[in-house]
This record gives C-alpha cells, structure tokens and sequence, in this order.
C-alpha cells in the first residue's frame, strides 16, 4: 500500500496555523513512509470561498516548503464527477430526494425539541418498502439525502484519539447534494478521498462527527476507508480556541512579522506531536520520526514567547547570506534600499533578534537617521563627556578605517579623558544607533563610513 495523505483546506481566508499544523502531519506523514501528499481546495461554499484565498493558501504552502505531489485539485471543477456518484447512488437505492421546506425542517425540529429530543431529520421522504411517500409539492427543488443505516454503532481507532464510538441513531440522513447541486463538505470529500486514494486523513476534531457519516458514504459506496487521526484544537494563550479576535491566526502574519518557515514548522510540529525531548529539529529529522505516533490526544496551547525562542535560534544559526536577502526585504517594505553590508550586519545583530523584522530595525540604523529617545540623550549624552566625544571625532578623523584601528582609537580617548568604556560607549551608542545597547562599539563604527560617523557624533 502507497501511504497517501491530503490537506484540503477551504478557501475563505488566509491559511490558518490549524490547517498549517495538520498540513504539515500529513505531509510528513506521507514522506516518512515514502508516499504521497495532494492538495484539495474545499471550494463548495461559493458565497465564501474567493480565489485571492486559495492564492494566499497556495503561498502560504510554497512559504512553509510544504511541497504536494498532486493538486491543487479544486471541487468545483468535479461536479461531474459528484453528481455521477449521486446517480448511482439514488439508482442503488442509498440516497433519495427530499423535498421538505425549510419551514418544514424548522416546523420538524421545533416539535422535537418541545419533546426534549435531539433535533435529526426525520426521515419523513426516505423511501422504505410499502412506505407511501408524501406527494411530490410543486415548485420545490428537493435536496439529496444519504440513507444512513438506522441502527447499530461506526466505530474508527483513531490515529490520535484511539477508538471511537458513535451510534446511528445519534445521526441522521444527512443532505449530500443541495438544492442547487453542489453537493455538500460530507459527500464531496468521502468521493474524493475515494478517488484520490487516500489511505489516511488527518484533520481538526472539530470533524470527529462528520466521520461517522462519511464512514458510512464509504462502506455504501463500497470505497475503502482511509484511517482517520483528529487531532486536537489549537487553544490561544488564554486557553479559548484560537480565533482571529485573539491575534495572528494565519501563516501569512508569521511570515509578515519576520518568522523564518523552518522555525514556523519545527515550533508547529511541537504543537500537538513530540520525540522524546526534542525542541529543534530539522525538517529531515521529523520527516524520519513521524510516523504517526507520539501525536498528543489533548489541546496545545498557542505560547507566542516559544515560538520567539525557536525562531531566535533559527535565526541565530543562518548564513548570514541567506539573512541578508530576508532583511533586505523586509526593509524594501520601510522604503530603505539595502547594500553589501547587510551580511556584515545580520552577522554583528542577529544572536539578539528574535524575528527579521528585529533584525531589520536594527540594520535600519545603518541606512537612515536614527532618533534617540529624549530619555536615553539626557542621560547618556551629558556635558561631562562632550569633550571625550570630541576628541573621538577627531580620531576618528583620520584613523585607518577599521576595527582594530577604531578600537586603538577608543582607547586612547578613554585614556586621555580618564574614563571607563560605558561612560563614552554608551553615549556613542546612542549617538550612533539610537540606543544605549548595541553590541561591541568598534564593530559597530566599522561597519558605517568614516563620513556617516563623525556626521552622527556632532549630534552630541
Ligand atoms: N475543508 C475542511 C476544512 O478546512 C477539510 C476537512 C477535512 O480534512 O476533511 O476543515
């Protein structure tokens, strides 16, 4: 058997960190056992589902390295293909139309509910042997149902949960195809999992009780199963459910706030699936250790300073050539066009940076003025130590321009003035970088030109 997994995500927002997490088992899932992973667009929702989405979708998948074998397949372009298996199912007598309105299904479960029941269809255009159907009301466009079997249990061993158990009569004939012919989440996905072969499903368990139902389709379509893995909710850092009212929801902030995609992936694999003590891994490693098991059968919670520190230490251990361009960008979006010293500068600030957008303001310093606080200028920046600083900017002059020189530099100021090196390092820094903490100064100066410096320490 050829593992092969999907992500079928529905295009009515950007891609959501769920989808991404699920995506990125089921893709690892299908590498590890050499398979297959497709790429399904749940477009049905017409009203909902736009194509700017489904681009965002599809950058989002190419930005995490999410590389599918096959699709996207888009839904809407198979509805031949769904209303062929309707066919054949109101011929084998495991579907049927109804015609109920919607007043009526209101009607229905309002009766059901004064009686204390669970609202479920009731059946009432199901065809049975010797059951006289209602006449046919004019005008009205019937639905299509599924012929759920009435009586006994579904029952999947969950990749995640473990066994589950739903009885029949907690469901009901479900609508398959509606009044307009697109056939609805439930029988669309059950033919295309069929059709795709796909061998195991991991998704949300917000869908562990569409499964039942599905499972049914299949055993009357005579489709083989997938295995099914639900894998739990992803909760905010206040434990409710992870939702756009509560911050970033989607990959594309992660991407726009300056996460790199390994780190995005190494901190969503985490969420939820784990080996042994291991936080950092390389997307090879979890590829050779995904096999499906160690998947947590209880909610993860979203924890923004994690992610901070896995992304810190991606960022910490990237060539600085491969930075670079990723700062440029991100200062591209500040209007500020970047030079050869960037690597230098990713190199001197990136073990301070959590994200590259930390990181591109402190290159911006390099490329435009800086604006130190009024605090950090009257504290640093006193009559006490002009003279030093001037004596710096002589220097500074006419040194050889390079770190070691500028640290000679440094030095002999310090000396002549009798100072210790926070006292004139600090106020160069703000001078210079706008703040007080930078890292070493003379590398700092180096990586200016002579010009931009003693411009910048007139400020004093
Ligand atoms: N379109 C569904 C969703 O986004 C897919 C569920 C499934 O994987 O079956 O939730």
């Amino acid at each position: 058997m050829t593992v092969r997994t999907r992500i079928a995500p529905s295009p009515t927002g950007f891609l959501h960190l769920g989808t991404a997490r699920t995506a990125l088992y089921s893709w690892a899932y299908a590498r590890h056992h050499g398979g297959q992973f497709v790429l399904r667009i749940e477009d049905t929702d017409v009203a909902r589902s736009t194509q700017e989405s489904v681009e965002q979708i599809l950058a989002s998948m190419h930005w995490l390295g999410l590389d599918y074998d096959e699709g996207p397949v888009y839904q809407m372009q198979r509805l031949d293909r769904y209303r062929e298996v309707v066919e054949q199912m109101l011929a084998a007598g495991t579907a049927y139309r109804c015609y109920c309105t919607p007043a009526e299904l209101d009607e229905m479960k309002e009766a059901q509910r004064a009686r204390g029941e669970k609202a479920l269809y009731d059946g009432r255009w199901r065809p049975a042997p010797g059951k006289v159907l209602p006449p046919i009301p004019e005008g009205v466009p019937p639905v299509i149902r599924f012929c759920n079997p009435p009586e006994g249990d579904v029952t999947w061993d969950d990749l995640v949960k473990g066994p589950i158990t739903i009885n029949n009569r907690e469901i009901d004939d479900l609508i398959i195809v509606r009044t307009d012919g697109v056939p609805t989440y439930n029988f669309a996905v059950v033919v295309d999992d069929w059709d795709m072969g796909i061998t195991h499903v991991f998704r949300g368990d917000e869908h562990i009780n569409n499964t039942p139902w599905q499972i049914n389709i299949f055993r009357a379509l005579g489709a083989p199963l997938p295995q099914f893995g639900h894998v739990p909710v992803i909760l905010g850092e206040d434990a409710q459910k992870l939702s756009k009212r509560r911050g970033a929801v989607s990959v594309t902030a992660y991407e726009e706030g300056g996460y790199l995609p390994e780190a995005m992936l190494n901190y969503l694999a985490r969420l939820g699936w784990s080996h042994g003590d291991d936080e950092l891994f390389t997307r090879e490693q979890m590829v050779g250790w995904f096999d499906g098991s160690h998947l947590s059968k209880s909610p993860a919670q979203w924890d923004a300073a994690k992610l901070a520190w896995v992304n810190a230490q991606y960022i910490k251990a990237k060539p600085d050539e491969e930075l670079a361009p990723l700062v440029a960008a991100q200062l591209a979006k500040r209007g500020i066009t970047a030079d050869e010293r960037l690597r230098a500068i990713c190199a001197l600030f990136k073990d301070r940076c959590e994200t590259t957008v930390a990181l591109a303001d402190w290159a911006a310093a390099f490329y435009a003025d800086v604006q130190a606080s009024d605090a950090d200028r009257t504290q640093h920046v006193t009559e006490a130590v002009r003279p030093a600083i001037a004596t710096l900017s002589d220097k500074l002059a006419t040194v050889a321009w390079d770190k070691v020189s500028i640290a000679a530099a440094i030095k002999e100021v310090l000396a002549a003035h009798s100072l210790k090196m926070p006292a004139l390092a600090m106020p160069v820094r703000v001078l210079v970088m706008g703040k007080a903490q930078t890292p070493s100064l003379d590398a700092v100066l180096a990586l200016f030109s002579r010009e931009e410096i003693l411009k910048r320490l007139q400020e004093a």
